[in-house]
Formats: structure tokens, sequence, C-alpha cells
């Protein structure tokens, strides 16, 4: 604590009178661009590394940027994340929802260990929310990396974006310069477009191409910071050699 209250008072002194007069503009004039899902781990800082100020995003986090599938969304038992997407979405009339993997991801480390039967067992799921939260809602990760293992992580994916029609292939890690867990974490990024286009108060805004639904992964050793390129079926590193013929698809597909 003693780190965090330090912060508090030098936030005090250096930042807080500045961010007061931001929070009474954005009060004023509420503009925010994007939900952005990522992972709670302590290296994910996404409003550094997207450069993004007091209300350009509505950040949600949690272990492994998961956004449940809408089949295990059930009125009595509702969880978070839709209710993150219902806000930022309808309530605030986002068009864009990006989720963020990123390399050495604990949680997609665990739901790598947790293809051991015994390791993902009833009790050990019972004695570990993590475990149990992973094999709830990472299953469909793990199921599409399995049909990649066998192919020696050769053949493309298929996923779903805003709607069913709306699928693209995905080439994961095709220079395999990563580690089996980052292809699993850069699946199981993709897998959760599908899953935010799964819920019905997102429907009509998906079909007219209202929403879109966008994937980022940052590659924590190297700071790199990766756009899910449709066209180029494939993670594209973002640099200045990338940014124009991204932007450009971006514009062409998402305007
Ligand atoms: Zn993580």
């Amino acid at each position: 604590m003693d780190r965090i209250l330090k912060g508090v008072m030098r936030y005090r002194k250096c930042h807080r009178d500045v961010m007061v007069k931001q929070f009474q503009q954005v009060k004023d004039h509420p503009e925010p661009q994007a939900v952005f899902f990522t992972c709670m781990d302590s290296r994910m800082i996404p409003t550094r590394f997207t450069e993004t100020n007091v209300g350009d995003m509505f950040v949600v986090r949690n272990a492994g940027n998961i956004v449940p599938h809408s089949h295990h969304f059930d009125d009595e038992l509702t969880m978070c994340e839709p209710a993150a997407l219902e806000l930022g979405c309808i309530v605030n009339d986002i068009r864009h929802v990006i989720v963020c993997g990123h390399s050495d991801c604990k949680a997609m480390n665990l739901l790598y260990a947790l293809r051991d039967e015994n390791f993902a067992s009833q009790a050990n799921r019972r004695l570990s929310p993590l475990r149990a939260w992973l094999c709830a809602h990472g299953t469909s990760s793990l199921a599409k990396f399995q049909q990649l293992e066998i192919t020696n992580f050769k053949e493309p994916l298929m996923f779903q974006a805003e709607t069913p029609m709306r699928r693209f292939v995905a080439y994961i890690d095709p220079e395999n310069k990563f580690a089996v867990e980052d292809k699993l974490s850069q699946i199981n990024t993709l897998q959760q477009l599908q899953n935010v286009a799964s819920y019905g108060f997102l429907k009509q805004r998906l079909e007219k191409h209202d929403l879109h639904v966008h994937a980022l992964w940052f590659d924590i050793y190297t700071g790199d910071i990766y756009y899910f390129s449709r066209a180029g079926k494939r993670f594209v590193e973002i640099n200045e050699m990338t940014e124009t013929p991204l932007l450009k698809e971006i514009k062409k597909y998402y305007s």
C-alpha cells in the first residue's frame, strides 16, 4: 500500500488539476471510441500503449481477456462482461469493440495446461475459481487450438466476426515466432470476437454494420502491438510500414 499511497500523493501534486479539467470537458461532450477488453495482467496498460486519455475508451479487464459466450448468460446469474458491452455499445453508443490479448499470459498458460484432464478435473475446479473460469469460458479457444495442433500449425482457422455470415480466415503465427501458449493466446483473442457478437442486444447493430469487432495482440517481450488484418488473414505488426495499409483496410471495412 505504501507504493499506492505515495502514487496518490504524486498524482494530487502533478496530475489532478489537469484531469479534473479533462473530466469536465468529457462530461459535456462524451465521445468514447471503443470498448476495450483486455487481460488484468499488471504489464498490460492499454491507455499507455494506445496513448488514449480521459473519455476515450471503456476498459474491461479479466483473466485472459475473455468475453463469455451468451449461452452462459442467465438472467439470474449475469456477468460483468455483457453488462459492460451494453453500457458501452448501447447506453454510450460506442461503435467499436476491441479485444486485446498478449504474450506470456498467465491465464493462457494455465488454459494450455488444462488440456490435461486430471488438472482440469471437477475437484480441482472447485478449489480454483481461476481454473473454473478458464474451463467454462476458454474451452472453445482450446478446441480451436487443438484443431490447429493436428495440422502442425500449418492450416488456417475459421472464425466468426460480426455475424454468422461475416467469417474470416486466420493463419496463426505463420512465421512460427511465438511459443505454443502464445499461439493459443492469439486464437483466444480471435475467439472472443464471436463471443461479443453472440449477444442478442447487439445483433441489430452488428447486422447493420453499425458496430465492429477488432482484435489486437501485445507482445510483452518486444513491446510490439499487432492488429488482426482480415485482408491479410493474420496478426500484422503495427509499425511505420503497415500503418497506412492498415488504416486503409479499417476505413474500407468499417466506415
Ligand atoms: Zn494475461
